[in-house]
């Protein structure tokens, strides 16, 4: 197994006994199995998603982004590290609407920041998709 596949996820998601789970048995899951294992609810595809923002795998972010707001292409800002991901909220508001809210931290040129955003989530045709956010 290659080392990305055995650290700990980008997540920072734990097992039931508390121990980080891997990125292999966590957003791997999804992000490298997109055709075949969709992530099987908001959370899990934003999680995934932050996973694939560190990790810099943008066929998965655009294939997650609904098209409707999918921009044409991704570029990653160089010099940035990811410190992690706290999910405060996830809440279904509708059969195929989902909300989650988290913060998420880097740092970038020296500078540290804090993105706290609320995101939105359609479901089509058994696939999740990000939609938008609401940054606080
Ligand atoms: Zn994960």
């Amino acid at each position: 197994m290659d080392q990305r596949m055995a650290a700990a996820c980008p997540c920072g998601r734990l097992d039931g006994k508390k121990r980080a789970l891997s990125y292999a048995d966590c957003c791997a899951r999804f992000v490298a199995h997109f055709e075949t294992t969709p992530a099987p609810d908001a959370e899990h595809l934003m999680r995934s998603r932050y996973s694939a923002f560190v990790l810099e795998e943008a066929d998965y972010l655009q294939a997650t982004w609904h098209a409707s707001e999918r921009p044409a292409t991704l570029d990653f800002e160089p010099g940035v590290r990811w410190l992690g991901l706290s999910v405060k909220h996830f809440q279904v508001t509708g059969e195929d609407r989902a909300e989650v809210e988290f913060v998420a931290r880097y740092r970038v040129a020296g500078r540290a920041v804090r993105l706290h955003e609320r995101s939105r989530f359609v479901r089509e045709q058994g696939r999740w998709f990000y939609v938008d956010g609401e940054q606080f």
